[in-house]
């Protein structure tokens, strides 16, 4: 008689959240999902999307079977096997690297790839191609807080952790809807201010959603103001004494340009600017001025703007400049959309990124990675961002594109432009899941790629939390994970040091680089991971296990003079000022029970009864002095 496998431990593949989740096969080849009572960060729950992620998994009407190849334009793909696939792929890709450059080629991944998966991508495009031209998705929602932490923490370090939410006594929420986009983490919220009815939950957001339903404070502020409202909390934390000077003197720096930028405007013209009430803004910072630990989160309302690093300074200031930073309760915790957009940035997935926080700009730092890869120089200027691809394909700079785990024609902020972009391509690699995405009609070559459940690895949450996900069933058809198609792309190319053994020889290779490095895991194994269930880092080999749930607890920061850097931040409005050419203003959102584009969640009849389509409303009129004069900078 055959027995079944117990379940294994993996983690939901949808938000940043990162809920832990336990993944029972069944007989027929199907799973059971269900939430891991013993992963700390959900202690069994899960949200809507969570509940249902096995139907997921287990509907494979859609899945991409077998490697595809169109032999020109205009032709139909016909299916071909894997050899045949890669080894065109690699000659094309070879003839516009020796006719056109290395920049002539780019990768477009997603911040659903596992680590491993980025890891060699990263190494393959950046040491061995010689070009940064990998970019995610990820760069639409989060560059900006990765721009923000370095420029005020020294580096993309996230400081706080999860179980801060439970000893804070103020919550500041801005740009973002946890109640619908990190459900679970908001029920924590929510527990937390039903056994603690005094602390404060202040929510910045033009819209009125599910998450300002809990605030005690809704700051229902004109869009784009973001800037003008946080300056205007510092000012009111300045005049009113609500500052740690001693933390400031001892461990900041910038402070004095900072003031007089933010003393430079009245409140009374802020309140008018932002749409908010004086008095609001008065109560807000009274809040946060008398709160004993103060928790900001943020989402796409900050990150995913023009201006969205100042946005991002702003909010990281009001921590500055009252030293709620680096103790319980207090910091700033950025919100990932995607499960595993942090490991995309620690093993440095973005074109302006080296691994493990290294530094693109610096010669010794590039030489470091080369030396350890054993590759050739890599590029020092940064590559094509996610947007910048697109332009470069129609423009012809671009020549060859693959696109990975990412749907960019429903996702991209200028679909028609990325249409016409991959119509003029001269080759086009997509490799995905499913048949549905828009992009596959524009393929050359189509690789099918393994889904959650199917393939080992690890991610990263938003509080830096590492998990191991276990392989549970077999792929269907001819499909792999997307880590070996990366490497066997890579020895279809002639590159040595893709022969890995298994995902695990990945990781440990990942681990070694980090080495000395602030993010150092080089301590961290499948093993531990498997063991332990989860890990913060770092994990150093010379420290395993230190305490790692909050960083800078020592008040040291990772720039050169250790004290953080409190940026003066002038832009009030810029891109976003309406005129009467463009008299609209327009915000997106997410619906609570779908995800991304709906590829996946909208395979499900439970998860498409609230609200099966995309929908928009109008849900403010704007005062007429938001006809601000259009920016010239
Ligand atoms: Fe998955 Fe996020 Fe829901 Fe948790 S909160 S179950 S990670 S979608």
């Amino acid at each position: 008689m055959s027995t079944l496998s117990p379940a294994s431990p993996s983690i939901c593949c949808y938000c940043g959240v990162g809920c832990g989740v336990l993944v029972q096969p069944e007989k027929n080849g199907d799973v059971t999902v269900v939430g891991n009572p013993d992963y700390p960060v959900n202690k069994g729950a899960l949200c809507s999307k969570g509940l249902n992620l096995q139907y997921t998994v287990n509907d494979r009407s859609d899945r991409l079977l077998y490697p595809q190849m169109r032999y020109s334009k205009n032709h139909p793909v016909q299916r071909v096997s894997w050899d045949e696939a890669l080894a065109r792929t690699a000659a094309v890709f070879k003839t516009f690297i020796d006719q056109y450059g290395p920049d002539s080629v780019a990768f477009y991944a997603s911040g659903q790839c596992l680590t491993e998966e980025y890891y060699v991508l990263n190494k393959l495009m950046k040491g061995f191609i010689g070009s940064n031209n990998l970019d995610t998705n990820s760069r639409l929602c989060m560059s900006s807080a990765v721009v923000g932490y370095k420029m005020a923490l020294g580096e993309d370090s996230v400081p706080v952790c999860y179980d801060d939410i439970e000893l804070a006594d103020c919550l500041l929420v801005a740009g973002a809807n946890p109640a619908w986009c990190h459900p679970i983490l908001w029920r924590r919220v929510e527990a937390h201010k039903a056994a603690n009815p005094t602390t404060k939950v202040i929510v910045i957001d033009p819209r009125a959603t599910d998450s300002t339903a809990l605030a005690d404070l809704h700051l229902q502020l004109i869009p784009g103001t973001d800037v003008v409202l946080l300056q205007a909390l510092a000012r009111v934390l300045i005049e009113n004494g609500d500052i740690d000077l001693a933390f400031i003197e001892q461990h900041a720096e910038g402070f004095e340009t900072y003031r007089d930028s933010v003393l430079a405007r009245p409140l009374a013209e802020s309140a008018q600017l932002c749409g908010v009430p004086e008095e609001a803004i008065r109560l807000a910072a009274s809040y946060l001025g008398s709160a004993r630990a103060f928790l900001s989160m943020w989402t796409m309302g900050l990150n995913q703007s023009a201006v969205g690093v100042d946005k991002n300074l702003a909010l990281l200031n009001l921590h500055l400049i009252t030293g709620q930073i680096g103790r319980p309760g207090a910091g700033p915790l950025s919100l990932t959309g995607q499960p595993n957009a942090m490991g995309g940035r620690e093993v440095g997935g973005l074109s302006n990124l080296l691994p493990a926080h290294r530094n693109l700009a610096s010669p010794a730092h590039r030489a470091e990675v080369q030396q350890f890869w054993g590759s050739g120089p890599l590029a020092a200027t940064p590559g094509y961002t996610a947007t910048e691809m697109f332009e470069a394909l129609a423009d012809g700079r671009l020549k060859a594109i693959w696109i990975l785990c990412t749907n960019p024609l429903t996702s991209l902020p200028n679909a028609r432009q990325a249409e016409a972009a991959l119509a003029k391509a001269r080759f086009v690699v997509v490799q995905e899941i499913s048949h549905k995405p828009e992009t596959l009609a524009y393929a050359d070559v189509i690789l099918p790629a393994a889904a959650w459940a199917e393939k080992e690895g690890t991610m990263t949450n938003s509080e830096r939390r590492i998990s191991h996900l276990a392989k549970v069933v077999a792929a269907p058809g001819e499909a792999l994970p997307d880590a070996e198609i990366i490497c066997r792309f890579a020895r279809a190319m002639g590159f040595s040091g893709f022969d890995y053994p298994s995902p695990a020889a990945i990781y440990e290779e990942h681990a070694r680089l980090t080495a000395g490095t602030t993010l150092d895991i080089s301590g961290l194994t499948y093993r531990i991971l498997q063991e332990r269930g989860s890990v913060q880092w770092p994990y150093r080999a010379s420290q395993p296990a230190p305490d790692t749930a909050r960083l800078f607890t020592d008040q040291q920061f990772y720039t050169p003079s250790r004290r953080a850097i409190i940026h003066p931040v002038q832009v009030a409005f810029r891109s976003e000022a309406t005129d009467t050419d463009f008299p609209f203003i327009l915000t997106t959102g997410r619906i609570r029970d779908q995800w991304h584009t709906m590829t996946k969640t909208g395979k499900v009849s439970k998860l498409n009864q609230h609200s099966p389509k995309l929908f928009w409303k109008y849900t403010r009129t704007m005062p007429p002095r938001w006809a601000w004069p259009r920016a010239t900078s």
